[in-house]
């Protein structure tokens, strides 16, 4: 099997009339099934249950996007048990033909990208863009691992010594239980789905509970490309209730987990402890939360550049992404400056209902809505000013301008507490050596971004910014497939590095053997 070149999946230009046409129609053709009921995906059989899931839209909180099954703790059991049981046939399946029904999936969900784009504008508040990147992603993702399979079965270098024929070679590692977010609920979802399977292990698939509509649509798709029965369970209910059952679960092999860092630390510590019959040590691939830092030198190459860059980097999908700028850390000489800048530039923001194509749409749901205003507020008794935005609007929806807070402290709350919200605290540095003492004093790892156009400083910060995925002179959102390998350190998780070339190495063990020949 010999496919072409992996590239990156282009993004949709909504300023050509067409593809806002197109779009439209997408939105108007996915409402069609809000009024539905899905089941349960066990084993290949559909189940449903008498407790329900209902996804609601947080543009309009009343609107019903689907109906779903709570499953209870006696089917959570059990499908991991089916999983187990499937994956022995599975994991004989050829490379080539794993490979393929991804192949498929891609070039499927490339043909209705838009439909996928446009549940998540309902599901999660995505505005068009946001969409359509979510969906360019997991297109990417599918096609890079694809790719990745094909190399990690080919022969494996190993050093030659007389009188015996050695090789290497990956193998699968059992039944993977994959917990993904809401806020990339395509992207990661199927890039930590797709790379479990094509590599040969099956898959507990859990949703997140805000976004179960959107991980429908996936799993239609696998099953509309022949995926095996019993390869891929679908399994929607409260992580808090079906979550530690199928982490410890003595057949459960590996978790990959991406989400907040108190369930990825929850996680990680249930699966570590043995369980009676359980013989192998649990893998946990844990991507978790940031705390990200842009730092803005006082040799910032071009001025308004970097105000835009932060504003996006800030507010881009309502700074509810894991990589979203929450400190900006400005040099005194230019701090007055670029907070007046910061304030206009961030006026500039639409904020609306996300199907009528914001720049902002609401946030995920009213917890998440209650605790950003509880961290403003407290951004503001700690000491900073709060210099734009922080109110709640429309009660239709979960809506909230976007906030900036100036002075604020490098200890205090909204410069450590990873908020998920559109909050930006920017903070005064003495220097380029007190600016990178500011950005490394968190718990977190994950993005951060350096504007200066002193190469002796982009090289302290090459060396000294501890996280795992680094920009330089641009915004620290936007990581691309193969090309930003993204993953962090410290409690952001294990670096895992999705959409990297060590990724699916993860979901193998490496096996040896030697022969004797004569
Ligand atoms: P979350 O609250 O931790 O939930 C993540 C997933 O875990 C959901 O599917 C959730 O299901 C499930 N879950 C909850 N309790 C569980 C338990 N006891 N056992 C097993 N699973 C459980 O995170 P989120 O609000 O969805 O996502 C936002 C977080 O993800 C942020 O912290 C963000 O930084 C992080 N994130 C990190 C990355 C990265 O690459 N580092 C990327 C994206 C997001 P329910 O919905 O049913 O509770």
């Amino acid at each position: 099997m010999k496919l072409s070149k992996f590239k990156n999946e282009p993004f949709t230009d909504f300023s050509k009339k067409k593809n806002a046409k197109d779009f439209e129609k997408s939105l108007n053709k996915v409402t069609e099934r809000f009024s539905k009921e899905y089941p349960l995906v066990i084993g290949g059989e559909k189940f449903t249950t008498e407790k329900k899931l209902i996804s609601y839209n947080p543009s309009k909180r009343d609107q019903k996007l689907g109906v779903f099954q709570k499953a209870t703790a006696e089917m959570a059991i059990n499908a991991i048990d089916i999983a187990n049981n499937t994956f022995h046939e599975w994991k004989n399946t050829p490379v080539k033909k794993r490979v393929k029904y991804f192949v498929e999936a891609a070039k499927l969900m490339r043909k209705r990208k838009h439909d996928f784009s446009a549940m998540m504008v309902y599901e999660v508040g995505k505005n068009w863009a946001e969409a359509d990147g979510d969906t360019a992603e997991a297109i990417d993702f599918m096609e890079f691992y694809a790719r990745e399979m094909l190399r990690y079965a080919e022969g494996q270098p190993v050093v030659k010594i007389p009188g015996e024929k050695n090789k290497l070679e990956y193998i699968p590692l059992g039944v993977g239980v994959v917990i993904p977010p809401w806020n990339f609920p395509l992207a990661i979802l199927v890039g930590m789905t797709s790379a479990s399977i094509i590599a040969g292990n099956t898959v507990v698939l859990k949703p997140s509970s805000d976004s179960p509509a959107i991980a429908q649509m996936f799993v239609e798709l696998m099953e509309e490309v022949g995926l095996p029965k019993g390869v891929l369970t679908f399994l929607t209910g409260d992580g808090s209730t079906i979550g530690d059952l199928i982490v410890t679960h003595p057949l459960t092999r590996y978790v990959s987990f991406t989400g907040s860092m108190e369930v990825g630390l929850r996680i990680n510590e249930l699966a570590a402890k043995k369980q009676s019959s359980q013989i192998w040590i649990k893998r946990v691939i844990a991507e978790m939360g940031g705390k990200d830092s842009i730092i803005v030198d006082s040799e910032v190459p071009d001025f308004y550049d970097a105000v835009r860059g932060v504003v996006q980097a800030a507010f881009g999908f309502q700074g509810q992404k894991c990589s979203a700028c929450s400190r900006v850390i400005v040099d005194e000489k230019i701090y007055d400056k670029f907070c007046d800048a910061l304030v206009q530039e961030t006026k500039k923001l639409t904020v609306n209902v996300a199907a009528e194509n914001p720049n902002m749409g609401p946030v995920i749901n009213e917890k998440s809505m209650n605790s950003i205003t509880e961290y403003i507020k407290k951004g503001i008794d700690e000491g900073g000013k709060l210099i734009h935005g922080g109110d709640e609007m429309s009660p239709e929806g979960y809506f909230i301008q976007p906030a900036i807070i100036k002075d604020v402290e490098r200890d205090a709350t909204i410069s450590q507490e990873e908020i998920f919200g559109p909050v930006l605290a920017v903070i005064k540095s003495k220097n380029f050596d007190d600016a990178m003492d500011i950005a490394n004093n968190t718990i977190y790892g994950l993005t951060g971004a350096v504007y200066t156009k002193n190469k002796k400083k982009l090289e302290k910060a090459e060396r000294e910014f501890f996280v795992g995925n680094l920009y330089l002179n641009r915004k620290c959102t936007g990581a691309l497939v193969g090309v930003h390998p993204f993953g962090g350190f410290n409690m952001s998780g294990t670096d895992s590095k999705a959409g990297g070339r060590d990724y699916l190495g993860l979901f193998l063990q490496a096996k040896s053997v030697a022969q004797k020949i004569k």
